[in-house]
């Protein structure tokens, strides 16, 4: 499997919440706390109209049966006035009453509206107080017949009801005096008030049934509204534990991997793959990129510090080694070396050949010399190698290490020509210094002066 394949897989498995779920669900939860809350005011509103209506409605029952008592009084005002007075104008204003006003009628009618249904009781007790005063009305126009023939005078500019209503022949035959005591006693008498204290409990009864349907209904509305109060603020705390819980995912899924990934950015590591799925997603494609990055660079290094032909550090490398050795002062050896008429294989055996020969000749150098050495290829056919923390007082070592690659190059093994190499030789006690390479060149021009295919250490003049 590839780096990509693998990468791939990685991605595949990866698993977390959505910051698109995570949206749908804190839009739903909101959604439905506002559906609810907007539902939960309606219900309110409701109630309250209700309730208003409620009271309204009881309020308009209770004006009319104060209506139907008053119509019921004003009669009998009228008719006992009439009686005692014998004012036409009381007689008058009775029958306006009874046909034109008529506030009793009216009365049942809008009681019998706002009850029907609800209270029938209540209804028929109304009906029955009507049906009582119209009872009342009978003696009523009979005492206002009999006050009217006590005066003597036509009865032609009296409503019709009371020319028209019958009178016993014995009646007819009561003196004035006994025709007005008797209408008196028709509308003062014990049998009226009797029915007119009929009138008024039936009335009394309409008005606490009224009463009663009210406070029933008031408590049930009261009731209602508590509960939609009460389911308002269970509705409230919903909201606030929506509120916190979005918070709370919003800060793990969202804010935290934000800081970590700016953290770990900044520390140039790889992304820790925390957070929601879309943050893992990210973490786990920058984490690719940048090991592929990584990848990328450690080969660009190595190109760039090291031979491409041989493998040995390169030029490049040599100029950074000085630079480091140069602030170290301990002691240590800078062999400069060059392959012999190297000019000579390329041309007897042709180019590869040559790469043959180099490639040979820095292995030998590199088996030769302690993991510590650097061994480095500073030209074309020119090496060299530092050795740190050299004894200057035994050159036997380094001495033998160049007889031995030169008695191997000397003796080779396959299609390889004999070659050998020059080497110049120089110590520093104190780290690197350009006059250290002047002296090591030095010397391996003295032994390139010198029949070559050796060595020689820098000797102060
Ligand atoms: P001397 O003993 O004086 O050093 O003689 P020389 O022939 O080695 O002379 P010189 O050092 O000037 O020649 C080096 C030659 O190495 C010249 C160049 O063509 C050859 N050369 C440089 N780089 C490479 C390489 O990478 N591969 C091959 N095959 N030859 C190279
Ligand atoms: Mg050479």
């Amino acid at each position: 499997m590839n780096r990509e394949q693998a990468a791939k897989n990685k991605i595949s498995v990866l698993k977390g919440v959505r910051i698109r779920t995570l949206s749908l669900w804190i839009v739903a939860g909101t959604i439905l706390v506002s559906v609810l809350i907007g539902n939960g005011i309606i219900n309110v509103m409701r109630q309250h109209q209700e309730l208003a209506g409620m009271t309204q409605e009881y309020l308009l029952i209770k004006d009319n049966i104060t209506n139907m008592s008053h119509g019921s009084d004003y009669l009998t005002e009228q008719a006992r006035l009439y009686a005692i007075t014998k004012d036409s104008s009381y007689a008058d204003s009775y029958f306006q009453e009874v046909t034109v006003t008529q506030r009793r009628d009216k009365a049942l009618q809008e009681i019998e509206h706002h009850l029907q249904g609800k209270d029938e009781n209540a209804f028929q007790s109304a009906k029955e107080a009507l049906e009582l005063s119209n009872e009342l009305m009978d003696l009523e126009i009979h005492s206002m017949k009999l006050a009217a023939l006590s005066t003597g005078e036509t009865l032609d500019s009296l409503p019709v009801q009371i020319q028209d209503y019958p009178l016993t022949e014995e009646e007819l035959q009561y003196s004035p005096e006994e025709k007005s005591d008797s209408a008196s006693q028709l509308v003062f008498g014990v049998q009226y008030q009797s029915m007119k204290q009929k009138i008024d409990e039936n009335l009394t009864d309409v008005a606490q049934s009224v009463t009663s349907i009210c406070e029933m209904e008031q408590a049930q509305s009261e009731q209602d509204m508590r509960n939609a109060l009460v389911r308002q603020s269970i509705y409230t705390v919903f909201v606030v534990l929506l509120v916190i819980f979005s918070y709370i995912m919003i800060a793990v899924l969202i804010l935290r991997p934000i800081r970590i990934y700016v953290n770990c950015i900044k520390n140039n590591n790889v992304l820790e793959i925390t957070g929601a799925y879309e943050f893992k997603y990210l973490a786990a494609i920058y984490n690719n990129v940048y090991e592929m990055s990584m990848a990328q660079q450690d080969i660009l290094r190595h190109k760039a510090e090291y031979d491409a032909l041989t493998g040995l550090l390169n030029r490049e490398a040599f100029e950074q080694l000085k630079l480091k050795l140069r602030k170290n002062s301990s002691s240590l050896a800078l062999l400069l070396i060059d392959i012999d008429v190297f000019k000579s294989i390329n041309d007897t055996y042709g180019h590869a050949m040559g790469d043959k020969a180099l490639i040979h000749a820095a292995n030998l150098l590199e088996e030769s010399f302690r993991k510590a050495d650097h061994v480095l290829r500073i030209g074309g056919d020119e090496f060299a190698v530092i050795m740190e923390k050299v004894q200057q007082d035994k050159p036997q070592i380094i001495s033998d290490k160049i007889d031995k690659i030169n008695w191997i190059l000397q003796h080779p093994q396959g299609d390889l020509p004999k070659y050998s190499i020059s080497v110049g030789i120089a110590f520093s006690t104190e780290g690197y210094n350009d006059e250290l390479f002047r002296q090591a060149d030095e010397a391996l021009y003295h032994t390139k002066e010198n029949g070559r295919c050796g060595y020689t250490f820098y000797q102060p003049k």
